[in-house]
């Protein structure tokens, strides 16, 4: 039956294998052509078993017959001039996600998203502004990097990010196989330093990231110095404040960068930049200050270029390494959530604790 079909791209590498080689021996075709599917689900994939060629024909059809590969449906795709691409795309349910792409010299880092919406409602997102609605499966996340390669073969990315819509620690049963999907040789192979877990703070979420064995990167969303001033932007700091972030941050396995997006007259004072090279060198992270994307910045307003180079000055005189980031795809609503927003509009906001479907790790 179609429709009980198994989907094969929800299963770590080594579970695939596994399962389709015995499959191969239940249908008397040696088990090495196992392998061989395996390989064409994530590292040189195909849209459907039938584009395996070297399979033979009987054997793809019983493939079709037990195993689904599904898709992620391209909705929009939009390229600024600066090279920036965005992609919009409906998963089976009707949901929708975003995916940016940027380039950068030999890089091409890809932002992707890890939950349909977001609960936590940072002031200034318009992915917080659209509210929650579920959790992307394992393969609709990697899948976001499959779609682009099997879009275009040159977008397979060099760089991951976690970035895009959603808090993937809110979401880490199965950022955890999506983690594996995209690193493993055997799947896509995207190097562990190659590929960032952007998070708020979550803490069960960063414990268990520093518990895995590869040297996957961490990126905390810290925005303000103060409990108070991170409080208004971040409801979250409720749950996780400041000084339990900045405390896991330090006992983090690996070096940790600090995000913070420049909020003009809001949280782009001296005295703030001063606090936050007091945090960043508690923890030795490296700090990147990003200019906010002017769409969907609900209310707020860029820092001036005076006050951004103020403020690096100030965290670089205190021994803070930092790094000023370009704002991308300014022409295509590159802001996380906005063209998602403005293609579909907003759905009311749900807050985490109203919302049995959010995953705590
Ligand atoms: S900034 Fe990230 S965590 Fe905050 S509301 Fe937006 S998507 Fe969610």
């Amino acid at each position: 039956m179609k429709q009980d079909r198994e989907n094969l791209l929800d299963l770590r590498p080594a579970d695939v294998v596994a399962r389709l080689r015995t499959f191969a021996a239940e249908h008397d075709v040696a088990a090495y052509r196992g392998n061989q599917v395996a390989r064409r689900l994530w590292t040189t994939p195909v849209r459907s078993f039938a584009e395996i060629a070297e399979l033979p024909a009987a054997f793809r059809e019983h493939l079709d017959t037990a195993f689904v590969l599904p898709r992620l449906e391209l909705v929009t795709r939009q390229e600024s001039a600066d090279g920036t691409q965005k992609f919009l795309f409906r998963l089976p349910d009707g949901e929708s996600i975003e995916t940016v792409t940027i380039p950068d010299g030999n890089r091409l880092t890809a932002c992707i998203s890890s939950q349909a919406g977001c609960a936590l409602q940072c002031a200034f997102c318009a992915t917080g502004a659209m509210g929650f609605a579920r959790n992307l499966a394992p393969w609709e996340i990697a899948g976001q990097v499959r779609e682009l390669m099997l879009l275009d073969p040159p977008l397979r990315p060099t760089n991951v990010v976690f970035m895009g819509m959603g808090e993937p620690l809110m979401n880490w049963r199965n950022v955890d196989v999506a983690l594996t999907l995209l690193n493993d040789p055997a799947a896509i192979g995207i190097g562990a330093r190659h590929i960032t877990v952007s998070t708020v703070g979550v803490l069960p979420g960063i414990e268990a990231l520093a518990a895995r064995p590869e040297q996957f990167r961490l990126a905390i969303s810290v925005h303000a110095p103060l409990d108070e001033l991170r409080q208004k932007l971040m409801p979250v700091n409720t749950k996780y404040p400041l000084a339990s972030v900045i405390a896991a941050a330090r006992g983090f396995v690996r070096r940790v960068t600090f995000e913070y997006v420049l909020l003009g007259g809001v949280n782009d004072a001296q005295d703030h930049a001063a606090r936050l090279a007091a945090l960043a060198i508690a923890c030795g992270a490296f700090v990147n200050l990003i200019p906010l994307h002017p769409g969907g910045s609900r209310g707020f307003s860029q820092s001036t270029p005076g006050a951004t180079a103020a403020f690096a000055r100030t965290l670089r005189a205190r021994g803070v390494e930092v790094a000023v980031r370009k704002s991308r795809g300014l022409d295509i609503s590159a802001a996380c959530g906005q063209l998602r927003v403005e293609r579909l509009g907003r759905r009311p906001p749900t807050r985490a604790h109203e919302d049995a479907d959010v995953h705590v790790a």
